[in-house]
């Protein structure tokens, strides 16, 4: 059963020892119940703000306009939330407005899914309205209340009843997925950065592939419709068996559960419909599709209010994922040089991953040719050879003190042909040998 965490039961006790209600509530229920670790233990209550901070000497008020404070124990920090119902979402993480009551049914009532509107007390045990442990159960993720409803007061909610189906495997209960069919315009209110909150969480989920959900509620026609041309998108050709939506799926599954590779593998592909040409036979062929992509990427990216790193990475992953390297130390060294240390490594997963989500058709002989390129690399890093100018045996300074240089555009350019040189052949990467190839060059 339910086994409360000492600090929480200690916090639950004391609200409980003056004569208030409290319990612990939403995601840890759910969690605990399906035997996995929570990642917090929010706590419910039915006292007010003001007298949560009469009971606990060391308080923060987090949100207290929407009655949360939270509760420090040993530097630990609990969230405690007044029972409330809500008003109208605005567009933000909270309510525009909130009530408080003091009936923990109305709390629940305001919750999301049944799985997420149970509580606990070690006393009350597991207060279960809504039938939220009969659904795990049978594994589907239902609103709480009438889906329409609580969709219209929440837009938010369709994009968490995938992400939630996508990290517990579940289905969407068929008046829930209804609603969404109905209502999913209304995500155009909702902020890019929820919405990429909620996305990253799907895709990071065990079921990244569940994303077909979101396009079957229509919910992608409104936040990526890229995507849905991608998924409308056959692909005639030996290379391929699914459409472009259905690869871009598949590969997200082939990848390990990290933000940008599987941001990557939903993009690598994601311009390859206006790319689409037909032979004479009809076979489809989709030339320069990567370099279409990354820049369609890097426009959904900015457009979804991604941070500058992640743009970085993966619009490099999506433009390079398609490149060809020989398995040989100086076109390999060449590669690195041109892509960058630091998203090299990630490439090989994401080419990979790839080829998982392809066709048979000469796949063993591509993935030979892959771990070929791969063990190269790993040579070339572990002798530390030179693929970038901080590798070079001679700094800017150096062609400013020995070889009469002067700082600006023209020093950069002689350290990018000196790089040239050494990635050709790296026992030249000598700084008596590199200073005078800067005389020969001038
Ligand atoms: P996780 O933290 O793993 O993403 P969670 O269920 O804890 O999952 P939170 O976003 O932390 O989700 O929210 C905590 C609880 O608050 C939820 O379990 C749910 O009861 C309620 N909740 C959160 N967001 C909403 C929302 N948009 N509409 C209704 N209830 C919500
Ligand atoms: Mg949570």
């Amino acid at each position: 059963m339910i086994q409360l965490p000492e600090k929480v039961r200690r916090i639950i006790n004391t609200i409980m020892e003056a004569g208030y209600e409290a319990y612990a509530v939403g995601g840890c229920i759910r969690d605990s119940i399906l035997g996995r670790e929570p990642d917090d233990w929010d706590i419910t209550t039915s006292a007010t703000p003001g007298q949560v901070k009469e009971l606990f000497s060391h308080t923060i008020d987090t949100g207290i306009q929407h009655g949360t404070v939270t509760v420090m124990l040993e530097r630990e920090g609990f969230e405690v939330t007044t029972y409330r119902i809500d008003g109208k979402y605005e567009d933000g993480r909270h309510p525009k407005e909130v009530t408080f009551t003091p009936s923990l049914l109305e709390d629940l009532k305001r919750r999301d899914f049944t799985i997420n509107a149970m509580a606990y007390n070690d006393e009350a045990g597991l207060v279960d309205v809504f039938g939220g442990e009969d659904d795990i159960k049978r594994k589907v993720i239902r609103c709480v209340g009438e889906p329409k409803e609580r969709f219209g007061e929440d837009a938010l909610r369709m994009m968490r009843a995938v992400r939630f189906s996508g990290q517990l495997g579940y289905e969407i209960e068929v008046n829930t997925s209804k609603a969404i069919r109905e209502l999913n315009h209304n995500l155009i209110q909702v902020s890019a950065e929820r919405i990429q909150m909620e996305l990253v969480k799907l895709a990071m989920s065990p079921h990244p592939e569940n994303l077909r959900l979101a396009y079957e509620t229509g919910i992608t026609q409104v936040i990526l419709p890229e995507f849905d041309v991608c998924m409308k998108t056959e692909q005639k050709n030996p290379h391929h068996c699914y459409t472009v939506g259905e690869h871009i799926l598949k590969s997200m599954e082939e990848i390990k559960p990290e933000k940008m590779l599987r941001l990557a593998m939903l993009f690598h592909d994601i311009g390859k419909p206006k790319t689409l040409t037909l032979d004479e036979k009809g076979v489809h062929h989709f030339h320069g599709h990567p370099a279409v992509s990354a820049k369609m990427a890097r426009g959904i990216l900015k457009r979804l209010k991604f941070d500058n790193q992640t743009i970085y990475f993966v619009t490099n992953l999506v433009k390079y994922h398609d490149y060809n390297i020989k398995p040989e130390p100086m076109y390999v060294r060449r590669a690195i040089m041109k892509i960058g240390e630091d998203i090299f490594p990630l490439l090989f997963e994401v080419k990979a991953a790839d080829l998982r989500a392809q066709s048979t058709y000469m796949r063993r002989e591509k993935e030979e040719k892959l771990k070929n390129v791969y063990e190269v690399y790993q040579q070339i890093i572990s002798e530390r050879q030179c693929v970038s100018i901080k590798d070079l045996a001679v700094t800017g300074k150096d062609l400013m003190e020995e070889a009469g240089m002067q700082a600006g555009p023209e020093l950069g350019k002689m350290l990018n042909r000196l790089l040239d040189f050494v990635v050709e052949d790296p026992s030249r990467n000598e700084r008596e040998i590199l200073l005078k190839a800067v005389k020969e060059f001038k």
